[in-house]
């Protein structure tokens, strides 16, 4: 049903009941309307909104996560010792999902001037492993060290929304850092865009951000708007979420889980080699038999490259059965961080924000909290 045929059958039925005196108050007219508006128009979806059904008893797994944040934003640098170049390719805060593509192809575009030859890759998480194909599509012979293999990262924690948000503050990072943030969005938002599809996990979703004020907009949507599509703030009689505010974008959510196992498959056809080790320096790392070696480290270059900006923001997951009826992902609406995505596995149930917080353990209040945000929102669901 679109808004005019809404429009139409509301109007009927309000004068069909006004005429039978059913109807004798604004408040009655607004409980039909919201009844009549229960096939809320959607820009990419089909389906009537369903809600997750959310229980404390439906609780499948709690993970832990640390963002490498720095507020002047990611480091993408050449360093040179001499015959030997480290390439920094860190510090990418609650973005580094969005930006690995276009991160690491700033980091490979740093190998200019040298010769093509082996490089190695420290680090398989996220960047590890974009950095190392992209070398490889340039030439390069490519091996990966890594204390962790990619299931055991930060990058396999992630939430996956394409948004690069998080990665830095305003007023802290440069105009030069924002330009590099511009760019690295853009190219990734590119590079996911061609490898859409449940090969890689990657999919186009709406995104709902919830909120009892008016929702500002972060900066990636101010800055970058080109690459959200059907972007609106909805009125209350749009969308089905008990909030005040409501504003709708459709980008891609990519399952890391998914996309990392496809990466590492395709560095391994493509002729690449891993090799597990831990670096406690950087002499560790300068004996690396390789001249070009890119530090993809993430929150592990704090103490290697004694990096003191470098900080680790706690995030903590909750996770349910899946559900396929569920289309939509929704950020905010709770009492503190609060998303909730849907994946072919499960849902994803968020979230949390804890700066400076090393621990990886996952905190019991935090995940009632979480449980009882979500189902605020989705126990009051208007559908
Ligand atoms: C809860 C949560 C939700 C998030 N949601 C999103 C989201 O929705 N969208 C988004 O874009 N981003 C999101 N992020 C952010 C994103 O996950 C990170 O920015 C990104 O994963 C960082 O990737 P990385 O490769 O730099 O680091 P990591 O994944 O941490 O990889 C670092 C690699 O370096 C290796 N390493 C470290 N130290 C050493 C050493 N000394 N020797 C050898 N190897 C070493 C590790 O073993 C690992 O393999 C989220 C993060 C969290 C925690």
């Amino acid at each position: 049903m679109n808004n005019s045929t809404i429009n139409t059958t509301r109007r009927q039925v309000i004068k069909t009941l006004g005429s039978l005196g059913a109807v004798s108050s604004l408040s009655a007219c607004s409980d039909i309307s919201s009844i009549l508006n229960k096939n809320y128009e959607r820009p990419h979806s089909r389906t009537p909104f369903y809600a997750p059904r959310i229980a404390r008893n439906k609780i499948v797994r709690v993970i832990v996560g640390l963002r490498p944040y720095r507020p002047s934003g990611f480091v993408v640098k050449r360093e040179e010792y001499d015959e030997k170049k480290i390439i920094h390719n860190y510090g990418h805060g609650g973005g580094g999902i969005s930006l690995s593509w276009g991160s690491s192809a700033l980091a490979v575009h740093q190998t200019a001037g040298l010769p093509i030859n082996h490089a190695a890759v420290i680090g398989s998480g996220i960047m590890g492993l974009t950095t190392a194909r992209l070398l490889q599509d340039a030439g390069w012979n490519v091996t990966i060290y890594t204390r962790d293999i990619s299931r055991h990262s930060v990058s396999n924690v992630g939430a996956g929304q394409w948004a690069p948000t998080s990665v830095f503050e305003e007023g802290v990072a440069s105009k030069a850092f924002e330009q590099q943030y511009k760019y690295a969005s853009r190219i990734s938002h590119h590079a996911y865009q061609n490898l859409s599809g449940a090969n890689y996990g990657i999919r186009f979703l709406e995104n709902y951000y919830l909120g009892n004020q008016k929702i500002k907009d972060s900066y990636y949507l101010r800055e970058l708007p080109e690459l959200f599509s059907s972007v609106a703030d909805l009125q209350p009689h749009e969308h089905p979420f008990p909030v005040d505010f409501v504003k709708r974008t459709v980008t891609m959510i990519i399952e890391p889980a998914t996309f990392l196992r496809r990466v590492r498959d395709d560095f391994l056809l493509t002729g690449g080699h891993f090799k597990i080790r831990n670096f406690t320096n950087l002499d560790d790392i300068l004996s690396l038999q390789e001249n070009t070696i890119f530090n993809c480290t993430g929150l592990g270059s704090k103490a290697l490259f004694n990096d003191d900006e470098l900080t680790p923001v706690k995030g903590q997951l909750v996770f349910i059965p899946p559900d396929p009826a569920i289309d939509y992902l929704t950020v905010g609406g709770g009492s503190d961080v609060t998303y909730m995505f849907p994946r072919a596995g499960e849902i994803l149930l968020g979230g949390s924000s804890q700066k400076d917080d090393w621990s990886r353990n996952p905190e019991a209040e935090v995940t009632e909290r979480i449980i009882e945000d979500n189902k605020n929102i989705f126990d009051n669901l208007r559908v």
